[in-house]
């Protein structure tokens, strides 16, 4: 069984200043930590993704907002809002972060590699179809969905979210295509605001799972599996992708909920074995958020352990 680790170095061009909590020292986290086990490192394929393309983009976003970026980019970067930050080498990082989880796509549809990690950033999933949002400039998972549905003619594919934040910008851009259903457990209240469980979206194919900080661990783990089975109860995804956030660990500097490594452990196989299920295991995961780099490190490390 082929796992793919992909990334791309342009990621670390997206220069948000060490007084940034999404700052490039994440990133370079993952791959420390992955060489400290050197049997997982050995059976991974280790793959630079690719830029995504305008067109691309526009699968989930305003054509405008997307010159924005590439605009602001190039006159040396600026701010999005208050939190997000362009840096002029945010457009190579942001075209870089969709463009490997689009890769992973590709390779998890032709068989090349059925599961991958995304170690990409800026982030993704609280970027608006037409507004840059919570660190996030592209909806890397979002765009990864209707990118799916469009090149590899898939009908139904899950979106699942654990990071600690509702993935608003996700269920923003798929909450209007039936078919590609959406489940968030997030931190409430808490950044952004949004992600109420009554909020089901305009198809009710939204599954959003607020849930206090603090709670014993196993109580997100099996919160969350529980809304992935109702969410498909009767319906068969072909493709799950995760929006891997690892602030919903404990001690993260953003989050107040309390997971450890071996619930990572627990979400990852527990996604995988009901994929295999479905769709011959095929799980596309991206880096979401996650601010203390070594527990982040280790996370991602433990979840590709899970893939595996
Ligand atoms: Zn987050």
């Amino acid at each position: 069984m082929s796992i793919a680790y992909i990334s791309h170095s342009d990621c670390g061009r997206h220069d948000t200043g060490w007084g940034h909590p999404e700052h490039v020292g994440r990133l370079r986290a993952i791959p420390r930590a992955l060489r400290d086990d050197a049997e997982l490192y050995g059976v991974l394929q280790h793959l630079e993704g690719r830029h995504a393309t305008t067109s691309e983009l526009a699968l989930g976003h305003a054509p405008d907002y997307v010159a924005r970026v590439e605009a602001m980019a190039a006159a040396g970067g600026g701010r999005m809002d208050e939190d997000t930050v362009v840096s002029e080498g945010s457009w190579a990082a942001a075209t870089a972060a969709a463009g490997c989880v689009l890769d992973a796509v590709d390779l998890s549809m032709d068989g090349r590699a059925r599961r991958s990690f995304c170690a990409v950033r800026p982030p993704g999933h609280h970027a608006l179809p037409d507004a840059g949002m919570g660190f996030c400039l592209f909806g890397n998972v979002a765009l990864g969905a209707h990118y799916a549905r469009e090149r590899h003619g898939l009908e139904r594919v899950l979106i699942v979210d654990w990071d600690v934040h509702h993935g608003n910008g996700t269920q923003a851009m798929v909450e209007h295509e039936p078919d590609i259903r959406f489940v968030s457990m997030h931190q409430w209240p808490w950044y952004p605001g949004t992600g109420a469980a009554e909020d089901r979206g305009p198809h009710r194919s939204v599954w959003n799972v607020p849930m206090a900080g603090g709670l014993p661990p196993e109580r997100y783990v099996t919160a969350l599996l529980a809304a992935v089975d109702a969410a498909t109860s009767g319906w068969t995804p072909q493709l799950v992708l995760v929006s891997a956030g690892f602030d919903s660990l404990r001690g993260d500097p953003l989050g107040g909920f309390t997971l450890e490594m071996e619930h990572v452990a627990a979400l990852t196989r527990a996604v995988v074995e009901r994929a295999t299920a479905w769709c011959d295991g095929r799980v596309v995961s991206a880096l979401e958020g996650g601010y203390a780099p070594e527990r982040l490190g280790e996370a991602c490390v433990t979840h590709l352990r899970a893939l595996v």
